[in-house]
Parts: C-alpha cells; sequence; structure tokens
C-alpha cells in the first residue's frame, strides 16, 4: 500500500507529539509513526514532576494527554515502526512493516534511548531503584537521604551525582577505569564535593534485592576489573549514566549523522535535507527533558509549516 502525505512525523515522545499538535493546528493533518514504544522514554518515568504546568502525573499520563491533544486537531496515529527511509525527487519515502507512505515533508523525532549494563533482572528494578535518569526520578521522596551511586565518568555521571547531593549526601561514583573522562570543571566538582565517594576501576555484576518477592534495590555487586575482587555494598538507588543513543539507524543513508549517530542540526532544526527537520533528543545530547524535547517538536513544526507554505501553497 502506497499513500501520500502532506507531513510525517516519526516518533511519538513529547517532541514527536508537540511537532504534531502545532502541524494540525496549521491544518496539515499530519501522520505520527508511533515506533515501537508509544510514547518513548517518557513512559518509563513514574512520576513527572518538573513539567510546566502539570505537577506530578505519570509519564504515560502526560503522553496520552499530548496523543489526545494532537488526535483532536487531526492528527493520524500509524502504530508501526519505520524501517527504511528513501528520497526520491523532493519526496521523502517511508517504508514501515506493513506499508509505504510518501509525503512532502518529514519530522524525525525518534529520539534516543539510555544505555544500560544489560544485567540480569535489570529491566525488574528499573523504577523500582534503577534510573537512568536523576533529573527525573532523583527528587522523588524515595531516595531522599539514601545511598545512592552513578556509574559512568563522563559529563553526565559528574552532573547526576551533584544533582543527587541535593537530596542526599551519600553519593558514589562508580567507573571503570581510574579517571573521569568528564570536563575539567565537572571533574573537579564532582572531586571537591564531599557527598560524593568514588569506586574507581569498578564494574556492577549483579543487582541485589529480594528478588522477585519485594522488588526494591537494596545494593550491588561489584567487581574490581584490576585485582578482579568481587564486594557487596548496599545502596537503595543505582542511576546509569553511560551514555545514550540516538535512534538514527534508519536515517544514516541520507541524513548527515555526528560520529555518536546523532543528527547534525542547522539553525535549530533544519537537517542537510530542506524538507526533513529533526526534534528532541534524537539530536540533543545535553539537555534531554521531555519538555525541552516538546520545544524542539514545536520548533520543528514551525519550521516544517513554512516549508510546506512556500512550496505547496500558492
Ligand atoms: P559519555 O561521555 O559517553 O560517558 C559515558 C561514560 O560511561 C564513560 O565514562 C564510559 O566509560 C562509561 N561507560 C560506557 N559504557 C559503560 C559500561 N558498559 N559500563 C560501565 N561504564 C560505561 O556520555 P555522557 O556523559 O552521557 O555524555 C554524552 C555527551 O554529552 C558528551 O559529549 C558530553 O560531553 C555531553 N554532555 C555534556 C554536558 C554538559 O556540558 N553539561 C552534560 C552531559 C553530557 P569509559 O570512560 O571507560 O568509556
Amino acid at each position: 500500500m502506497l499513500t501520500k502525505e502532506r507531513v510525517v512525523i516519526i516518533g511519538s515522545g513529547p517532541a514527536g507529539l508537540s511537532a504534531a499538535i502545532y502541524v494540525a493546528r496549521a491544518n496539515l493533518s499530519p501522520i505520527v509513526i508511533t515506533g515501537s514504544q508509544m510514547g518513548g522514554q517518557l513512559t518509563t518515568t513514574n512520576e513527572v514532576e518538573n513539567y510546566p504546568g502539570i505537577s506530578d502525573i505519570s509519564g504515560t499520563n502526560l503522553v496520552m494527554k499530548m496523543m489526545e491533544q494532537a488526535e483532536r486537531f487531526g492528527t493520524k496515529f500509524i502504530y508501526d515502526q519505520a524501517t527504511q527511509i528513501t528520497y526520491q525527487h523532493k519526496d521523502i519515502i517511508i517504508h514501515t512493516k506493513s506499508q509505504q507512505i510518501i509525503c512532502n515533508s518529514l519530522i524525525i523525532a525518534t529520539g534516543a534511548t539510555a544505555k544500560w549494563l544489560e544485567l540480569k533482572n535489570e529491566h525488574s528494578f528499573k523504577n523500582n531503584g534503577l534510573s537512568a535518569c536523576a533529573i527525573c526520578d532523583g527528587p522523588l521522596p524515595y531516595f531522599k537521604n539514601k545511598h545512592i551511586v552513578v556509574v559512568g565518568g563522563g559529563d553526565s555521571a559528574c552532573e547526576e551525582a551533584l544533582f543527587l547531593t541535593k537530596f542526599t549526601d551519600n553519593v558514589t561514583i562508580i567507573h571503570r577505569r581510574d579517571k573521569l573522562r568528564a570536563s575539567k570543571i565537572l571533574q573537579e566538582r564532582v572531586q571537591q564535593n564531599s557527598s560524593i565517594k568514588f569506586i574507581w576501576n569498578s564494574e556492577i555484576t549483579e543487582y541485589l534485592g529480594n528478588f522477585p518477592d519485594n522488588l526494591q534495590l537494596d545494593g550491588i555487586k561489584i567487581l574490581n576489573n584490576k585485582t578482579m575482587e568481587l564486594s557487596s555494598i548496599k545502596c537503595q538507588g543505582v542511576f546509569m549514566a553511560i551514555g545514550h543513543k540516538p535512534s538514527t539507524n534508519i536515517f544514516k543513508n541520507i541524513i548527515d549523522l555526528d560520529s555518536d549517530g546523532y543528527i547534525i542540526v542547522k539553525n535549530n532544526v533544519h537537517t542537510n535535507l530542506p524538507n526533513v527537520f529533526v526534534a528532541g533528543d534524537v539530536s540533543d545530547k545535553i539537555y534531554k527533558q521531555a519538555i525541552t524535547a516538546a520545544g524542539f517538536g514545536c520548533m520543528a513544526a514551525l519550521a516544517c509549516i513554512h516549508y510546506i507554505e512556500e512550496n505547496y501553497t500558492s
């Protein structure tokens, strides 16, 4: 099946859905291809407390509200994954598992996913002491005054550790090397912060907790990769800060990506193709928040609307 559309948005997180609201309100009837995880990363957060105007809501419910709002103005959803993108004359062809869609303009909002250690029971401990976003989950009452571990040695690990010291004076950074790779200023800040300790040359090998009866993380096993000694430490929270992976595999033939796979952005939301725009974490290495993704979605939509008006309406 081949359908022809004005605007297609790939991705259904806050970036894609905000873009959909704006494009739909411009009467351009956008199509959102949701991807395999409808709502994106936000749906993995239990409580969202930092989205302005909504003080306490689950990530899933926030996304549902955005979806309803987009639908109300004429957005249509395709619950499928884009598998291939090709470029033909001025148009973009999106191949999904079940159909092909040809469109005049595309907004890429496929996001990024946090990297995890891929250890046993990791998935079960997520939201039960294990998180990949200190800004999202750190302020939750559960982590207050607890022993919290941050994994990683880059800027994110340092920022997450510093942020977490607002809620506890017992934060440990566990890093697999003997020095951080973070920027100098962040290294200095964590090293000067008396609430932060370090465990060097070490890797988590197991999450501990009363699994599966009372699913709450209460410790970890770590391996010193120099001495090969195994030990256990008690902790009630582990925050993963080992990087993110942007979801850009299907674009690499036609869209310029940087060495980490993120889309290279020009003028806030433009790509190397005049009719392809970008929004959210798929091009954002630094901020990675629902509200910044939503803002990017708005900007991409406005640029896309302008492109359609200039090229397709008289
Ligand atoms: P990153 O710089 O790629 O650092 C990831 C860290 O996680 C590294 O220390 C790495 O160790 C470690 N790591 C990776 N895989 C691991 C594994 N399987 N087990 C244990 N440790 C693992 O990622 P990031 O800190 O998220 O930063 C991403 C980009 O955003 C960077 O360019 C960064 O500068 C930027 N950023 C900037 C700011 C800021 O300017 N304020 C804030 C956040 C991020 P190795 O060192 O051994 O590889």
